[in-house]
């Protein structure tokens, strides 16, 4: 594993981090210090939102609310295209804000920026029409005409990590705007600065102010107080606090959707073109440094061409540029903080204690930046250990083989999570057979991730412990309305006229309904 330079001179400037600031809603005057995964120096000094904070954002959106969702689908997507452009305009800073709240490579912070504009274009261009009213048969045909509408929802909350700070912080409420919503977002602590670097770029791009403001704090401080007051809400982050988002939404009978943890698996078939499997393992378990919801954990690969596999895969896995700073070599940046190490560490230490072999990796390199370590990959991983099940959200992946396909399904269903999975086979046709066997809100055929996450018009979420309802795609646009249905009954109505008696209602009903049937009605 080569070293390569650290920090560059990218490194956000100061005036820059004063300016954005601003955008927080905090009146209190106690701050946070951030600092960097890649040296442990300070990023900046977060004003922290105290519950009045939060209950004055909620009001500044309810106010601007009427004005956006009044502006009509079309404009709020000309505003969207623009904010699109500016992402990728922008995107050099954005990245360097990016590096230096998460420490990841500049090249997982491309895939976030792409992510979001993707996403922004998909909604700005698809939302006129997916938001547009329809027709609908009614009850009597001819005379019941039914109408159905798509009303904003009001105000919706969104509550987002740190692994991927621009696109998780934004994704989901993009697709709330272009629905006609406004927006009051609770980044992750640890990554306030590219959360306000977003919002400027949405202000700039001609969404009116309030339309989406800020706070900033802990969860379990702000994050309750957030979700008491709006009307629907969307929460990235783990399983664990994702049950205690959905019981509180529970309590106020709000719509939750809930992106949540992953345990994602990978099959490689015996007829896979091995080497681009393993350039795919390669991405799909160490990209963002395994710090990402959909990455492969468990890799299962048929018996015929483990041994080949194994050895490509681990002497890959060895030569893995580990950079860390602002520069586009790196393929792996650090870890985030010294809890995220924390974890990765016991979870490896725990495979060993229970017989596990680790095959290459699992050397801190705190020469590289205080977090960091050799991505990591494991032989053996049994159950009861914690890796065998628990997501470990870092550089760990456990390697398998498999002799049936049968046994392969068996094993990537055998998990609460149901996020993500690959399957990699040069029959394309009995890829797609295995894959829609597997339960996972997304597979990826010859590809890790990134084919489902990048193809924002199809819909993406998971089954289980990994969530409830699906960002991108119309429904991913459609779960921040409220679907109303009016009904217009003309010449007769749905009752038993003065001069006919129920009996004889009926039995007219009765005939009516047997002649819809046989009209294939
Ligand atoms: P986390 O659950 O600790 O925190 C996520 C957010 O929730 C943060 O903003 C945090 O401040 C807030 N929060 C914490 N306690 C809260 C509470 N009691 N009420 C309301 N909000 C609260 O998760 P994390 O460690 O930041 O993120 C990593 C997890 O996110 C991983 O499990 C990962 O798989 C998951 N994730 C899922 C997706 C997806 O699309 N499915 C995407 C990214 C990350």
């Amino acid at each position: 594993m080569t070293r390569t330079p650290r920090i560059g001179d990218h490194r956000p400037a100061s005036a820059e981090i004063d300016g954005l600031l601003r955008l927080v809603t905090a009146t209190e005057g106690t701050t946070v210090e951030t600092v960097s995964p890649l040296d442990g120096g300070p990023v900046a000094s977060i004003p922290q939102s105290s519950v009045a904070d939060v209950d004055a954002a909620v009001a500044v959106a309810r106010r601007a609310r009427r004005g956006w969702a009044a502006l009509g689908a079309r404009e709020r997507g000309r505003i969207l295209l623009r904010f699109h452009d500016l992402l990728l305009d922008e995107q050099h800073r954005l990245a360097d804000l990016i590096i230096a709240e998460t420490g990841k490579a500049r090249r997982d912070a491309f895939d976030e920026i792409a992510h979001l504009a993707l996403t922004a274009r998909h909604c700005g261009r698809t939302a006129e029409n997916v938001l547009r009213s329809g027709r609908r048969p009614g009850v009597v045909p001819g005379l019941t005409r039914v109408d159905v509408h798509h009303h904003p929802k009001g105000v919706v909350g969104v509550i987002a990590p740190w692994n991927y700070p621009l696109t998780m912080a934004f994704a989901d409420g993009v697709a709330a705007l272009a629905a006609g919503n406004a927006v009051v977002a609770k980044p992750d602590a640890q990554t306030m600065m590219t959360a306000l670097a977003g919002l400027d770029l949405l202000h700039r791009a001609g969404m009116p102010e309030g339309v989406w403001t800020i706070v900033a704090g802990p969860g379990d401080a702000i994050g309750g107080a957030l979700i008491d007051r709006v009307d629907h809400v969307c929460f990235t982050g783990s399983t664990a606090t994702g049950r205690l988002v959905a019981a509180r939404a529970g309590e106020r009978l709000i719509g939750a959707s809930l992106e949540l943890g992953g345990k994602n698996a990978m099959i490689v078939c015996a007829d896979a073109d091995l080497d681009a499997a393993v350039a795919g393992a390669l991405r799909g378990c160490f990209a963002n440094a395994g710090q990402l919801c959909v990455s492969i954990e468990r890799l299962y690969v048929s018996r015929e061409v483990y041994g080949a596999f194994r050895a490509r895969f681990v002497d890959a896995v060895a030569r893995l540029d580990l950079a860390s700073g602002y520069g586009w070599s790196g393929e792996v940046g650090t870890l985030v903080s010294a809890a995220q190490l924390g974890k990765v560490l016991r979870h490896v230490a725990d495979a060993e204690a229970g017989g596990a072999r680790v095959l290459v990796g699992g050397r801190p390199r705190p020469d590289l930046a205080p977090w960091s370590i050799e991505p990591v990959v494991l032989e053996g991983v049994r159950p009861g250990m914690q890796c065998w099940r628990e997501e470990t959200f870092g550089p760990v992946v456990a390697l398998d083989p498999f002799d049936t396909e049968e046994e392969a399904v068996a094993a990537a269903n055998d998990s609460a999570h149901g996020l993500n999975a690959s399957v990699w086979s040069r029959d394309g046709r009995r890829a797609r057979a295995l894959a829609s066997r597997i339960e996972a809100g997304t597979v990826n055929v010859n590809e890790a991730y990134a084919a489902t996450f990048a193809s924002v018009s199809a819909p993406m979420g998971g089954r289980g412990d990994s969530g409830l309802g699906r960002r991108q795609g119309a429904e991913g646009i459609l779960r921040f309305t409220e679907t109303q249905a009016v009904a217009t009954q003309r010449l007769m109505r749905l009752a038993a006229p003065a001069a006919m008696s129920e009996e004889r209602f009926a039995r007219v009903a009765t005939t009516g309904l047997r002649l819809l049937r046989r009209l294939g009605r």
